[in-house]
């Protein structure tokens, strides 16, 4: 049984000796066949030559090196399209993704029983109360209008047999959200819950705005909901606008016409405007992602590796 982990690395210079250290000692107990695919994520500090030092020193290491920064969901990509493991796993380089579950991850798949272990916070301590709550809002809402099974806290490590991996990979989308992805594809999973952990150095790439977009991201991939609503609210204002035509004829051929309500005029030509903007802008988002899928760019582009059997573009 050969086993892949990948681990996707952006600035991680202080972090990554600390996780080869920790993650080969777990391996080495585990007597299993393993191989570490390290990818370089265009990091501008000392993490490729660190990888190439570990790569020279242990033929488990490969590693894969962008040519610019692309993203943890490309790194992701780049790793399930270079890993020829039976099982495969993800996981962060920070060390929040404490490899001493790996055996038993590995036991539960062996049992035959599931095709994935994956791993989720048992809760959201340490957080800011702020991100807490949008992070709950945002689960809520997306498992709600999209069909795509998506658990709250979920991390992004997980354990999986090729089979699963395979049917990942067939889904070629350019614009990646992982979480959706992974429940997408279905597939029997058994989830494990653990303390969250600080990351042991360095400091997290996401920003409260980055994972906002990101979460936005997440509804655009796998729901057409916020199009539903903009043609809801367009069959909506078209019935009241239709009522309120009525309600002024009347009045009209009752009571004359007072030349009176400028005011309300323009509120009500003020709110329809900015209604016919944001609707605009939810097809404009759509729009937008229709428009990089259709191009075709390659995910990720790696400019350096010591695998020969590397995919170099995809
Ligand atoms: N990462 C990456 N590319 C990026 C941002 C992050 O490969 O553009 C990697 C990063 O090196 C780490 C993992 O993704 O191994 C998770 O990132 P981080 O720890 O910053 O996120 P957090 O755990 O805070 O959500
Ligand atoms: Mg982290």
């Amino acid at each position: 049984m050969l086993l892949s982990l990948i681990v996707p690395c952006y600035n991680e210079q202080e972090a990554l000796p600390l996780f080869y250290r920790e993650v080969t000692g777990v391996l080495e107990q585990m007597r299993c066949d393993y191989e570490l695919l390290l990818i370089n994520d265009g990091s501008s500090d000392r993490t490729l030559s660190i990888m190439k030092e570990l790569a020279a020193s242990d033929p488990h290491v490969y590693y894969f090196s962008f040519s610019r920064n692309f993203g943890k969901e490309s790194a992701m990509y780049a790793g399930f399209c270079n890993a020829r493991g039976d099982y495969i796993a993800v996981m962060d380089a920070d060390l929040q993704d404490p490899p001493s579950l790996l055996p038993e991850m590995v036991k539960i798949l062996e049992s035959g029983e599931y095709d994935s272990v994956a791993t989720r916070r048992a809760d959201r301590a340490g957080e800011p109360p702020v991100r807490s709550w949008f992070a709950r809002a945002f689960y809520r809402l997306i498992n709600r209008i999209s069909d795509a099974d998506i658990v709250d806290g979920a991390r992004d490590f997980r354990l999986m047999t090729r089979e699963m991996k395979d049917a990942i990979l067939s889904m070629a989308e350019y614009n990646r959200f992982s979480k959706g992805i992974f429940g997408w594809v279905g597939f029997k999973t058994y989830w494990l819950p653990f303390e969250n952990k600080e990351r042991v150095a360095g400091k997290t790439k996401w920003s409260f705005w980055k994972l906002f977009k990101y979460a936005v991201d997440g509804i655009i991939n796998f729901s057409n909901a916020p199009l539903d609503i903009a043609s809801w609210f367009g069959i909506l204002m078209t019935l009241v606008s239709f009522l309120f035509l009525i309600i002024i004829v009347v009045r009209r051929l009752i009571w004359g016409d007072p030349v009176a309500g400028w005011a309300s005029t323009i509120c009500v030509i003020i709110f329809i405007g900015g209604l016919q903007l944001f609707c605009l802008g939810i097809i404009g988002q759509y729009l937008a992602k229709t428009y990089m899928e259709t191009k075709r760019r390659p995910h990720y582009i790696i400019s350096d590796t010591n695998a020969q059997h590397a995919k170099k573009i995809r």
